[in-house]
């Protein structure tokens, strides 16, 4: 990718985080989530994850069951595991629950372990979090983890670490 093109995608990132296209697919992959909830758990609780790449797909993930509780993974493996199999960069998550079929959507920040998984695709990459007035916003991982470990290696890479600049 030369270095207009770097540029062009950096200003079309810009604009779609000003408004527009970004507060669709961040209204979308809301949508998104609470569609796969209703479907797989019309009953009782159900959480689902929701994620979009660069251009534009939209992933979806429940966690699955285990007898094990010692074995369970968070609803957001699914899609990342998704991603990298079609190895596209994700851009937004979005991890809902409610606890059951009457009951408000609740939007969770991903884990730590998850925000782990989902630094590879940089630290712009935004998440949904609990919001009091609006149920939610979305916040860029840096802003999550201001004093992410990957700082130390930075300058010695010459680069973010990471595909999502
Ligand atoms: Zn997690």
């Amino acid at each position: 990718m030369n270095f207009l093109q770097t540029n062009l995608n950096n200003f079309i990132r810009e604009v779609n985080q000003i408004g527009g296209t970004s507060m669709n697919i961040e209204q979308k992959l809301f949508k998104a989530a609470t569609k796969l909830i209703e479907e797989r758990f019309p009953t009782g609780q159900g959480s689902a994850a929701a994620m979009c790449t660069e251009d534009g797909t939209i992933l979806t993930s429940i966690a699955p069951e285990t007898i094990n509780p010692s074995t369970e993974v968070c609803v957001e493996t699914g899609s990342i595991c998704e991603a990298h199999k079609l190895n596209k960069v994700v851009t937004h998550t979005i991890c809902v629950i409610r606890e059951h079929e009457n009951s408000e959507y609740k939007i969770l920040t991903p884990c730590g372990v998850c925000q782990e998984r989902l630094f590879f695709w940089g630290p712009y990459l935004k998440a949904a979090v609990y919001d009091e007035k609006n149920m939610y916003v979305y916040k860029t991982l840096e802003e999550l983890q201001p004093y992410y470990w990957w700082k130390s290696y930075e300058k010695q890479a010459g680069i973010q670490g990471t595909k999502n600049k």
